[in-house]
């Protein structure tokens, strides 16, 4: 079953690397334009040389100016907007709440949901001209159950999703739709750095904990980044037409994110 993305102009951010690089690869293979955003400007550069065709700005989600530079680079690549993915988001501090800083806090609350609401602002007068269109965000299981010891980062997504389910209905009447995608443990660096952190933060072993990781499912699984990429075209694609204002599970069926 193949998506109609043909043409489609899409923004994806922080996709220099993970999740975000493979949903941006995903909607290259299916003949959108796409035009990337990221920190990290060598992973931006390997990325734009192996992909030609890709759109590149580095840019701080956080920042609202270097927003505002990211679409005005691609609304002159591109001419407009289709597509939003609001990939970006940050692991953040990870520990007992008594143990957290203020900065830790802020930081993670600005890249992964103040950076949604700055690129949003951005995309809507653009899905607006085209006649509708599609805002994917990134949030994550850690968006529908509580999360011991990742304070910033549960707050964070469940913030996602409120975003969300409010864009949808403002935004329905105009045909935009708008959807979180909530991925369980994503198997990769990243979620391998989580797990050390935890591990030291409870003084137990880096297996227990990532045992007690794959409990958490009913599937006994990790997530790949394709399985993310696949459910965030299929939204995004005319497949997907009647679905706006939804929380999207890739988790393999999350029982507790309790370890
Ligand atoms: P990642 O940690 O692998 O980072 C991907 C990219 O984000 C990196 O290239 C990095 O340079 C860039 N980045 C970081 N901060 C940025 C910023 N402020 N502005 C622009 N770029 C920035 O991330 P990932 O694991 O690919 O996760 C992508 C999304 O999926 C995030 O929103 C994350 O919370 C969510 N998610 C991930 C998992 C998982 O297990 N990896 C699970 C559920 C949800």
């Amino acid at each position: 079953m193949g998506f109609d993305l043909q043409d489609k102009r899409v923004i994806v951010t922080a996709a220099a690397s993970g999740i975000g690089q493979t949903i941006a690869r995903s909607f290259l293979d299916a003949g959108a334009r796409v035009h990337v955003c990221d920190l990290d400007e060598e992973l931006l550069e390997a990325f734009r040389k192996s992909a030609p065709g890709l759109g590149t700005t580095q840019a701080d989600v956080a920042d609202p100016a270097q927003v505002d530079r990211l679409f005005d680079d691609a609304i002159a690549r591109q001419g407009g907007l289709d597509i939003l993915v609001n990939n970006a988001g940050i692991a953040g501090p990870i520990g007992p709440i008594e143990t957290l800083d203020p900065e830790g806090w802020n930081r993670a609350i600005a890249v992964n949901l103040t950076g949604h609401f700055l690129c949003a602002r951005r995309a809507v007068p653009l899905l607006k001209q085209a006649g509708g269109g599609s805002i994917a965000n990134l949030s994550s299981t850690a968006g529908l159950f509580g999360c011991p010891n990742r304070t910033p980062y549960a707050s964070s997504k469940w913030g996602v999703i409120g975003l969300t389910k409010t864009l949808a209905m403002e935004l329905g009447p105009s045909g935009i739709r708008v959807n979180a995608i909530c991925p369980g443990s994503v198997a990769g660096e990243r979620i391998e750095r989580v797990i050390r952190a935890e591990a030291e933060s409870r003084g137990v072993s880096v297996d227990d904990v990532r045992k007690s990781y794959l409990k958490q499912s009913s599937m006994r699984t990790f997530v790949e980044r394709d399985d993310v990429a696949s459910l965030v075209l299929f939204i995004c694609s005319d497949r997907g037409a009647k679905i706006s204002g939804q929380a999207l599970t890739v988790d393999g069926h999350t029982e507790t994110l309790t370890v």
